[in-house]
């Protein structure tokens, strides 16, 4: 690993914006990184345009006054079969595997205008 600089932020909060929240759901459309480009679930090509959008966008931050944050996407099929709370808690304990803990380096910040 190269580039490490310490904390960037550390994970306070979860939220899953689904598409039955547009406005939200545009927001947060727009701030998904490229990177982001499959269902976190089943892997299906999903994310911004020209992929399929997805039905559910996870967003875990440190506060409003911290812009970076860690961007998941949910596919459709996923979205409606599956408990939330269980894509959520799946999701974070396999980010706090990857980066041992809830602070999340800075070299893993997506990259924010
Ligand atoms: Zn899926």
């Amino acid at each position: 690993m190269t580039g490490e600089r310490g904390v960037s932020f550390t994970i306070n909060r979860v939220a899953v914006v689904s598409i039955e929240r547009p406005e939200a759901f545009a927001d947060a459309l727009r701030r998904l990184p490229d990177s982001v480009n499959k269902c976190v679930c089943c892997s299906r090509k999903i994310g911004r345009a020209p992929l399929e959008t997805p039905a559910a966008i996870l967003i875990a931050d440190e506060s409003d006054e911290m812009p970076l944050g860690i961007y998941s996407a949910l596919c459709e099929a996923c979205g409606s079969t599956k408990p939330k709370i269980e894509v959520i808690e799946t999701w974070l304990t396999g980010l706090y595997d990857m980066y041992g803990g809830l602070d999340i380096p800075d070299m893993h910040a997506p990259g924010r205008a």
